[in-house]
């Protein structure tokens, strides 16, 4: 793709509106940025480069550090923006904001270990030594989803160890990324280090992809835009990382804990209202006590309230936008059109004058390997009950899908649990823990479900390249 052909023209428009999924009304209006503005951008990150790569780690963290610190100050003000952005309770934006800091926070530290090694050579007058080194400019595409949380996670590992970094967030929630990266400036950080852009998807994907200044891509979405992007990363054969789709199961053995299953099954499945990557999206549950677990889950998820998520007492807010509604809608009523039963749930509406859409969360049973719902991912509140007789049986069912991203599973036996932790195809699982993200630990799916870690020591892992230095000495 030629860089300059389309200088000056807007990609998207020339301005957005972003809109409050709970209301339909404009939160805010926002420029966006023209193919010319990204490519300068991108040439001043990397003019930026050159400076900020040979900084030392200290330095680095410490700014880090000054963000960090700088959106904890801000978090009730930055949450309440995501909630009107993104439709979420507010009290889960401000756990997102919290958990968005800490990928800072961590990677302030982690800056600090970035190690290399000297290895034993074969011959006595050879050295081996291999260092580490940043990348160099990374562009990021991210999601709606978490709004905070999905860019941190990149920017926090890509600037400790030393590389730029420019970031398109999703038009329904640029707002958070600007105030974020705004706030971060405020802190310290050069412009020439870090940059947010707005404009079409597509046409950013294919600058990134192409451009010969920015040495990996990083994405977190949808499996069909993550392959898109490897496939276009290939002529100019960047370094990619996917965070791509999941389809989690959430196996319930019959040695479960079933109040703590049903309560941790509420925590992964109702989260941000079904949207999230990984969610439970299947529940498999043996059959000797299918009848007890589903009618204490019914009870429960029957009390979660609908609604605008600036109300305290709302647990589930809206769906993020009519796509994403008539995806879960035809889900269900594929389901319901082929045998399945609305245990509880089921309900579904739309305002016609401000497309403001809500899914009331619904649990099905009777349900079979036939409907969508057990091999599309949802992204909204809809849970199906498949049941088990045998632990292998369940963990058949658990790996019949191209993806891998999270799976749990529910048991006070450690044997089987260790039998399912060791069977189960999936890059993060959850042991009687519907909640298993955190910075400390790796995130990232097997299978179709992405390449490579974010959070953990391995986080920052691909953001650095390997250089191998050998000294022959004289004789
Ligand atoms: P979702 O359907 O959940 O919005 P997407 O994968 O479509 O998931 O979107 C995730 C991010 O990818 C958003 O920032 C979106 O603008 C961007 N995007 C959408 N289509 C493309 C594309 N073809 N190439 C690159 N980025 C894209």
């Amino acid at each position: 793709m030629d860089i300059t052909e389309n200088q000056g023209r807007p990609l998207l428009k020339d301005t957005l509106a972003v809109l409050n999924p709970a209301t339909g009304e404009v939160v805010d209006t926002v420029k966006c940025d023209s193919i010319g503005e990204i490519n300068a951008k991108i040439v001043s990150l990397h003019h930026g480069f050159q400076k900020w790569s040979k900084t030392t780690a200290d330095e680095r963290s410490i700014l880090l550090r000054k963000w960090y610190d700088n959106i904890m100050a801000h978090q009730q003000d930055l949450a309440k923006l995501i909630t009107l952005e993104n439709g979420k309770p507010f009290k889960e934006a401000l756990g997102e904001v919290v958990y968005a800091a800490k990928y800072l926070e961590w990677f302030a530290e982690e800056a600090k270990r970035i190690y290399g090694r000297t290895v034993p050579a074969s011959s006595a007058n050879k050295r081996i030594i291999v260092t580490r080194e940043p990348i160099g400019v990374v562009a990021a595409i991210t999601p709606w989803n978490f709004p905070a949380a999905m860019i941190t996670r990149k920017v926090g590992p890509a600037l400790a160890a030393g590389c730029t970094f420019i970031v398109k967030p999703a038009p329904d929630t640029p707002l958070t990324a600007f105030e974020m990266f705004r706030l971060g400036y405020e802190a310290g950080i050069p412009e020439d280090v870090m940059g947010c852009v707005l404009a079409d998807g597509k046409q950013v994907g294919e600058l990134f992809t192409s451009h010969p200044l920015i040495r990996k891509v990083t994405f977190t979405g949808s499996t069909a835009v993550g392959k898109e992007l490897i496939k276009n990363s290939a002529s100019t054969v960047k370094n990619v990382s996917m965070e791509l789709g999941g389809h989690a199961p959430l196996i319930v053995d019959k040695e479960a804990d079933l109040d703590l299953a049903v309560q941790q099954t509420i925590a992964s499945k109702f989260r941000n209202a079904g949207q999230t990557c990984i969610c439970a999206n299947r529940l498999i549950v043996h059959e000797a006590i299918a009848g007890v677990f589903t009618s204490k889950l019914v009870q429960a998820v029957s009390l979660l309230k609908v609604g605008n998520g600036l109300d305290e007492s709302v647990a589930i807010g809206p769906i993020i936008n009519k796509k994403g509604f008539n995806k879960i809608v035809n889900q269900i009523k594929d389901a319901v059109k082929k045998g399945a039963k609305v245990a509880t749930g089921g309900k579904y509406i739309v305002d016609d004058d401000t497309n403001a859409c809500f899914v009331y969360p619904t649990i099905l049973t009777n349900v079979d390997d036939s409907m969508i719902i057990m091999h599309e991912e949802t992204f909204g509140p809809v849970a199906p009950i498949v049941t088990f007789q045998s632990i292998d049986e369940a963990i058949r069912l658990a790996n019949d899908t191209p993806y891998g991203l999270a799976a749990y599973f529910f048991t006070e036996n450690v044997s089987r649990g260790m039998y399912l932790s060791e069977n189960l195809q999936y890059g993060v699982i959850g042991w009687n823990d519907g909640g298993p993200s955190t910075v400390q630990a790796p995130f990232g799916g097997m299978k179709e479900s992405g390449i490579g870690r974010e959070g953990g020591s391995e986080g920052i892992e691909s953001y650095l390249e390997v250089k191998y230095v050998s000294i022959k000495l004289a004789d």
